[in-house]
This record gives structure tokens, C-alpha cells and sequence, in this order.
């Protein structure tokens, strides 16, 4: 939670709101969120949050799938 402290604003791509949390950035993209973050954390406004959380869900679906297999 650190650079939500110094002001990062949301890392995704067209949005400059204030960020409230910071994820993985693959965790981010996996949930078909456009970020321009090189970094391997992702800072999200309240709304993109939000968007993640709900698109997050049938990802974590996948993941246990995926782990099934193995
Ligand atoms: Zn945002």
C-alpha cells in the first residue's frame, strides 16, 4: 500500500483518478483491465476496483481450474 500513500493515481489507461488500491499488475490485466503500469504493482481508482473485483471473480474460477489440472 505504499505509493497509494505518496498520491498514485489509477493506472488505468485514460482514467486520472486518485488510486484507493494497489494490485499485482497481471492480476489486473487478467481481469481485462488496460493498464499503462510497467511495474509489477497496479494502483486502481475506487470505480476500477470495483470493475477488477467483479471481472476477478470468474478469473479466480479459471485459476482453481487450472490448478485442478496440475
Ligand atoms: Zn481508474
Amino acid at each position: 500500500m505504499g505509493i497509494i500513500s505518496k498520491g498514485a493515481k489509477c493506472n488505468v489507461e485514460g482514467c486520472d483518478q486518485d488510486g484507493t488500491r494497489s494490485l499485482n499488475t497481471a492480476k489486473v490485466e487478467n481481469a481485462g483491465l488496460r493498464v499503462n503500469s510497467s511495474g509489477k504493482k497496479t494502483v486502481l481508482c475506487k470505480e476500477h476496483y470495483k470493475e477488477w473485483k467483479k471481472e476477478s471473480k470468474d478469473d479466480r474460477d479459471l485459476e482453481r481450474a487450472r490448478f485442478d489440472k496440475f
